[in-house]
């Protein structure tokens, strides 16, 4: 399908897409939205934390698989993680109610078909929309989309690197053609469209910012007089948040919600993360073996097709001391911070995950970008994109978090770079985990130039925290070249002296 879309002329990728926006406009923002929407703002400020049993037991009522009459069954159920969601699908599974699937990614590698219902999955897109209404966006806003999809084909070498869509007032840009040399015409895209919103992933904005530092655009980012940036999809992290801020003059405000619909968390105008009460009840499990880090287990109150209750997000939040109030006061629960998302994990020696990868960097105020790789338990690869003003002493704040958090036998090394890894559809990912997620690199152009030239310079920027260990690797290739050369030298001495 995408083959024959990229050989159309761009007129006729400019009328499929709007044929497609206006499938959407239809489909997605119709009258059950509207409804939901209201009703989502009118609770925003007085939302109820406690669980309401009753949606729970309309939701559940009729599963095969579930049975639950009051709150006392609903905290008697076990927690589910992933494969057991998996094992007991047919099970869950409600085909009555069945209206579309999604795709949802997993640790196996293997994802998941995740059926949801119709009414579900309007509220879920009202939920999303009262998010953006609290910062005065509106479904008729014009927004500047940065999301990943391949809107054009990847080989195209001349501009425009963009298609308006009209019904979704959307101005959506192709991530895979931006560069230090196409930057500019992005910006003065924005700029002339008078559009003041973006929206996009962690990463992609992260990559924006420094390629306009690059470029030394930074007036010019300025001057679109963006009004506010949105993200989704990833967990944003503080060097993340910081560096777009700066970059464009205005506030970053990240959702936080899931394919399974089984938590939302939004952020407000006070940057606080507030939890949707009243779109699903949300429990917090502390981590085994840590203090302050708590799980994300989430319950639906609305999908029926697929009722997950006590679903184990995989994913983490810090929390306030109890009674925490925001300012905005919202009468919703807050959250801390989310400190990581499922895929943001990293594998120790003995098969232990940790999350929250974005910590890592949390005190390196001059980093542009960075990215983790991990090819093999126990070990992995830091790369770092250098802000000027780069400090050894913040290299050293790198080297005691890794450390802290991953142990001493944890091998790294850190890498100064000017690129990340890009993975096939033009995306950079934060962490790039290729032991579970079976993504394979191997013929990838940027990290096989990166390991040669490691290769070549042995003993460049690596850190492997074992600094005894590497200074023998070091001792040990100095006493092997001074023998071979000796031997050489022998070998003429001797030559000469017949
Ligand atoms: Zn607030």
């Amino acid at each position: 399908m995408n083959k024959t879309y990229f050989k159309l002329p761009y007129f006729l990728q400019f009328f499929v897409v709007n044929a497609f926006g206006l499938s959407i406009r239809f489909k997605r923002y119709n009258k059950a939205f509207a409804k939901a929407l209201d009703e989502y703002i009118q609770l925003d400020r007085v939302e109820n934390c406690k669980l309401n049993i009753d949606k729970i037991i309309e939701v559940t009522k009729d599963s095969k698989f579930y049975s639950i009459n009051n709150e006392q069954d609903f905290f008697g159920s076990p927690i589910l993680d992933k494969a057991a969601v998996k094992k007991y699908y047919d099970k869950i599974i409600n085909h009555k109610y069945v209206y579309n699937y999604f795709h949802t990614s997993g640790t196996t590698g293997s994802g998941l078909k995740f059926p949801v219902s119709k009414d579900f999955l309007a509220r879920q897109w009202a939920i999303f929309w009262k998010f953006r209404r609290i910062h005065n966006i509106s479904t008729t806003t014009w927004c500047a989309y940065m999301i990943g999809k391949n809107i054009l084909d990847p080989d195209r070498r001349n501009p425009p690197y963009w298609i308006k869509s009209y019904p979704t007032y959307q101005l959506l840009f192709s991530v895979s053609h931006l560069n230090k040399e196409t930057i500019e015409q992005y910006l003065t895209k924005i700029k002339e469209s008078k559009i003041y919103w973006m929206h996009g992933y962690p990463s992609t904005l992260t990559y924006i910012a420094s390629l306009i530092k690059e470029a030394k655009l930074e007036s010019l980012a300025k001057e679109l007089n963006l009004k506010i940036i949105t993200t989704s999809s990833e967990t944003l992290y503080d060097f993340q948040k910081r560096n777009v801020e700066q970059i464009f003059g205005c506030c970053v405000r990240q959702l936080y919600g899931l394919t399974e619909g089984v938590a939302n968390i939004f952020e407000c105008e006070h940057g606080s993360l507030h939890i949707d009460e009243s779109f699903s009840y949300v429990e917090f499990v502390r981590e085994e073996n840590s203090c302050e880090d708590y799980k994300i287990i989430g319950s639906t109150y609305l999908n029926k097709a697929f009722p997950l209750i006590r679903y184990d997000t995989g994913d983490t939040v810090k929390l306030f001391e109890e009674n925490y109030k925001c300012p905005c006061g919202r009468k919703s629960r807050v959250v801390k911070e989310i400190i990581g998302r499922e895929q943001d994990y990293l594998i120790l020696f003995d098969g232990t995950k940790v999350g929250g990868s974005g910590f890592f960097f949390k005190k390196l105020v001059h980093v542009n970008r960075a990215q983790i790789y991990q090819r093999r338990k126990g070990e992995a690869i830091f790369f770092l994109v250098k802000a000027p003003g780069f400090t050894e002493e913040e290299e050293q704040l790198l080297v005691e978090e890794i450390t802290n958090k991953l142990g001493k036998n944890f091998k790294y090394e850190i890498r100064y770079t000017n690129d990340l890894i890009k993975l096939k559809n033009g995306k950079t990912k934060f962490v790039i985990n290729e032991i579970e997620t079976g993504c394979n690199l191997s013929n990838n152009q940027f990290l096989s130039n990166n390991i040669k030239k490691e290769k070549q310079e042995p003993n460049s920027d690596i850190t492997n925290g074992n600094v005894w260990k590497e200074g023998i690797q070091v001792l040990a290739l100095f006493l092997f070249k001074y023998i071979i050369f000796f031997s050489i030298h022998l070998e003429r001495f001797l030559n000469s002296s017949v």
